[in-house]
């Protein structure tokens, strides 16, 4: 699964898991900005560990809450 925004393998920025799509639907949802991901091994909000790109459907901000 590569990161949608900066093409480099797509990895948790939280716990450095790769991410792997469970199934297609996972896979779509990925690519639609209102979806949020979270990470199958963290459970944090999915963020991309090389670009910073977000997964979790908040668009502009992301970090620390
Ligand atoms: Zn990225
Ligand atoms: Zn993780």
């Amino acid at each position: 699964m590569k990161c949608v925004s900066c093409d480099q393998p797509l990895v948790c920025g939280k716990c450095g898991k790769a991410y792997t799509p469970s199934s297609e639907s996972a896979y779509r949802a990925m690519h639609q900005a209102e979806s949020s991901i979270a990470c199958p091994a963290c459970n944090a909000a999915l963020v991309c560990r090389w670009c910073g790109h977000s997964y979790s459907g908040d668009a502009g901000e992301f970090g620390e809450t």
